[in-house]
């Protein structure tokens, strides 16, 4: 094996996702940093033989720093991690061309303190307010997020596409050919369950003509 191979575990575990130069372990499905990677390893791969999982973590170092790139437009979920679904977005208007904010929270509660410790927004009902009503403020609820990594202090989450609600419509032609095939499997089922009933009726006529 030379030096650039890649480790045939490698792959098998971990996928590199060279956008946003994070590592993510499949297995475990979270973000794995460049200096982590030989405690995670040692302490979550012990299946693997120690020499293994030294040369994967020496791969693994040489493909990637510790500086993350986060994703700067939504993009599409990133398969393997967890997709925290519902969550809140920060829309407050920022200076100078009042574009939102777009910081995103997995709770309600999460997002005010956000609001409240970086825009210095003052929640309305905090005095005498019906606390069982939910807040209105400068945020989109129904957001999907997802996360690099799950320790640590740099647990930021970015907000992704929902793609289960905004069908590619290149699909739709599809689509409509899977309903066609659908009603053509159900009629000749229907088809065949008929001739099922009718061969039943002919036995039933044979069986019934053998009573005396
Ligand atoms: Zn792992
Ligand atoms: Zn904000």
């Amino acid at each position: 094996m030379s030096a650039t191979s890649v480790p045939p575990v490698f792959s098998e575990i971990f996928e590199y996702l060279e956008a946003y130069n994070v590592l993510v372990c499949k297995v475990h499905g979270y973000g794995i940093r460049s200096p982590a990677i030989q405690s995670h390893l040692n302490s979550f791969h012990k299946d693997l033989d120690p020499k293994t999982r030294g040369t994967v973590a020496k791969y693994a170092r040489g493909l990637y720093t510790d500086s993350v790139q986060y994703p700067s437009n939504l993009i599409d979920p990133i398969p393997y991690m967890p997709l925290y679904r519902e969550c809140f977005k920060c829309v407050y208007p920022l200076p100078p061309a009042n574009n939102p904010c777009n910081a995103v929270y997995r709770k309600q509660v999460n997002v005010q303190d956000h609001l409240k410790a970086v825009h210095d927004w003052v929640n309305p009902r905090k005095r005498g307010g019906d606390f069982h009503v939910p807040a209105e403020g400068p945020w989109v609820s129904g957001v999907l997020i997802q996360k690099f990594f799950v320790s640590g202090s740099d647990q930021r989450f970015f907000e992704v596409n929902s793609v289960e609600l905004q069908p590619d419509p290149a699909d739709s032609s599809d689509d409509s050919v899977n309903v066609q095939t659908m009603l053509d499997q159900f009629q000749s089922s229907v088809q065949q369950v008929k001739e099922q009933i009718r061969s039943a009726r002919v036995v039933v006529r044979d069986w019934a003509g053998t009573i005396p």
